[in-house]
């Protein structure tokens, strides 16, 4: 109401209803977002108020609220324009301005009072504007991401040389956040291009909405974006990169599908972490990647300690290529216990004993392994090794193994473990195959064509860290798992969480029903243990019930344990 008073200048106490009034101020913003002339409002002091969404199309996007009208139109600064303008706001009458343009060829506006200030229409016919508004087009679409909006590659490297430029270290300081999804390549590559595009434009929405005054964000690669921010406090910087992550902890709904695709963010300062663009991207990257590295979904600000890392992780990626070779990898296994107490069988983990470093677990070699494409070598080593040691304990118990989704990719693991069966002389269903949802992700069709192969053979298959990834029931309708490992996450606190509590009640009933058995992951109290018991969860691991131990301890521990009598019964 107010800003009506204002902009047009009633009188006080014309009788004007209160909704015509509304619906005038909505007539003029929806004219504002349809019409094709170039318009726009300044008010007393000559700030953007309001304009043609038009306007802000062909001026590149460069529009925004509050912005002089001198910066808008330069030609407007001096000369006989600014005479003009000053001319309209004293007299309150209407006249056209000859603006100079940078391609001098001078631009015809109509300038006309409005509340407080002024209006401004650019003339629809003069050959500058043509000129300029397909120059701003040509210009928006160079600079511009077709898919999502936001400005591209281009644009971020230029942006980023002026921002450097004028950054002293002092007072100014610039920030640049680099962004990337996780797990955008899994759903691009199962759900197809579409939802791939589709996710990318929500995603690139959702950055938008976090971003400050004048902050600028980028869309400079396939699921790679950038946020800059010039002026501003270290802090600011973190603190939209905390509110980003959080914003794409909410999943995505595609197709009434939900989408849990995270963000993890690198920062870097200029110019302290770079004074070049190129260095400032490197530094904001290697920050991305330790992001990455402590589990991703998170914001991490570069520091130097992580250029140490990232070289550690260059050498390890050397060397675990001969580790195979100089038999530096073994195998613990850990022990999973029936709620009776007696020993069901063990999961074999595998280890890296690094000649210089030490031991190295599989969370941090695994991931580069799988990068490097030595997956199925290591991954078809472990299965060899675990079956070899199984053969030396009592034939009742089982061996777990657990399997990388990089070794469904070369398509021959039923092939391999035909062999290892074989070479072993195991017996097929004393093998257990644990795999993670990332695994029915990709290549779906195919991937369950293998899993139904190896059940074929007799070999049971487990879903481990069930509860953590996308846990789409679809899978559990479409394969028979025979048992889901809830993951330690929702262990973690069991004896004490509702929320946890009510997580596990209801998975350990769906298993149930849908002829599978549970076994939970990190049980490390003997309360926790009790209460997964008395929820009627079938098989427990965790440190409380035995840690992972050497090959020789566990042949021990099998030993003294004993067996169940009958495999595969459920007790509860
Ligand atoms: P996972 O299959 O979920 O294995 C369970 C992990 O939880 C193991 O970590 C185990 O040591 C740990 N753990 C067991 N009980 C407890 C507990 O009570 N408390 C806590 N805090 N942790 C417990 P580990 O050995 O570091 O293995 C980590 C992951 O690496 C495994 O998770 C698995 O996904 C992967 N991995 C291990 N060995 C292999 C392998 O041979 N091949 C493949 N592809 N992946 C492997
Ligand atoms: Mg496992
Ligand atoms: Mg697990």
């Amino acid at each position: 109401m107010f800003r009506f008073w204002r902009k047009f200048r009633l009188p006080k106490g014309t009788p004007v209803e209160v909704e015509k009034i509304e619906a005038g101020e909505q007539a003029l913003s929806e004219f504002l977002k349809h019409t094709q002339e170039l318009i726009s409002f300044y008010d007393g002091e000559l700030r953007l108020i309001q304009f043609a969404a038009q306007l802000g199309t062909v001026r590149n996007g460069s529009m925004s609220i509050g912005a002089s009208l001198f910066d808008i139109y330069p030609g407007v600064a001096t000369g006989e324009a600014r005479k003009a303008v000053d001319k309209v706001l004293a007299t309150r009458a209407p006249m056209i301005l000859n603006i100079a343009t940078a391609s001098n060829q001078g631009m015809e506006a109509w300038a006309f009072p409005a509340a407080d200030g002024i209006g401004l229409i650019e003339v629809a016919n003069s050959p500058a504007r043509r000129a300029e508004a397909e120059h701003n087009r040509l210009m928006y679409q160079a600079n511009h991401d077709v898919l999502t909006g936001l400005q591209n590659r281009q644009r971020l490297s230029d942006r980023l040389k002026e921002i450097l430029a004028a950054t002293d270290g002092q007072h100014t300081r610039s920030a640049l956040l680099q962004i990337d999804l996780d797990d955008f390549k899994s759903v691009n590559d199962t759900l197809g291009h579409g939802t791939g595009d589709a996710l990318l434009k929500m995603a690139a929405d959702r950055i938008r909405g976090v971003l400050q005054e004048g902050d600028s964000a980028f869309r400079y690669a396939g699921d790679e974006f950038a946020i800059i921010q010039f002026g501003k406090d270290p802090i600011e910087a973190e603190s939209v990169a905390q509110a980003l992550v959080d914003a794409f902890k909410i999943p995505f709904m595609i197709n009434e599908i939900p989408l849990f695709v995270g963000a993890s963010v690198g920062i870097a300062f200029g110019p302290q972490h770079g004074t070049q663009s190129e260095e400032l991207m490197k530094a904001a990257d290697i920050a991305l990647y330790a992001a990455k590295g402590e589990g991703r979904g998170c914001a991490r600000t570069f520091n130097r300690s992580m250029m140490l890392l990232i070289e550690q992780r260059e050498s390890l990626r050397r060397s675990l290529r001969l580790a195979l070779e100089r038999r530096e990898l073994l195998l613990e296994y850990q022990p999973l216990l029936r709620s009776s107490g007696k020993v069901v069988g063990f999961e074999a983990l595998v280890r890296w004993d690094h000649p210089e470093i030490g031991r190295i677990t599989p969370n941090v070699f695994i991931p580069i392994a799988e990068a490097d494409g030595l997956m199925d070598e290591i991954g078809r080593w472990v299965l060899e090794e675990a079956c070899k040691q199984a053969m030396t304990w009592p034939e009742t118990l089982n061996v777990a193994v657990n399997l990388s989704p990089a070794q469904f990719l070369g398509g021959s693991i039923t092939d391999i473990v035909a062999q290892v069966i074989d070479s072993t002389g195991i017996n097929a269903d004393r093998i257990e195959l644990e795999i993670t949802e990332s695994v029915l992700l990709e290549e779906t069709v195919d991937n369950l064509d293998t899993l139904n192969t190896l059940n074929v053979l007799g070999i049971r298959i487990s879903l481990d860290d069930f509860g953590t990834r996308y846990s789409s029931l679809n899978y559990l309708k479409n394969f028979p798992f025979d048992s889901l490992k809830i993951d330690q996450y929702f262990i973690q606190n069991v004896e004490k969480e509702h929320k946890s509590q009510t997580i596990v009640r209801a998975i350990i009933g769906m298993a149930h029903g849908l002829d599978m058995m549970v076994t939970a992951e990190g049980v490390e109290t003997a309360v926790q243990a009790q209460w997964l018991i008395k929820e009627g969860c079938d098989v427990l691991q965790g440190h409380h019930l035995g840690q992972a131990m050497s090959a020789e301890r566990a042949r021990i521990f099998a030993s003294k344990a004993g067996a169940p009598r009958r495999r595969r019964e459920r007790v509860n």
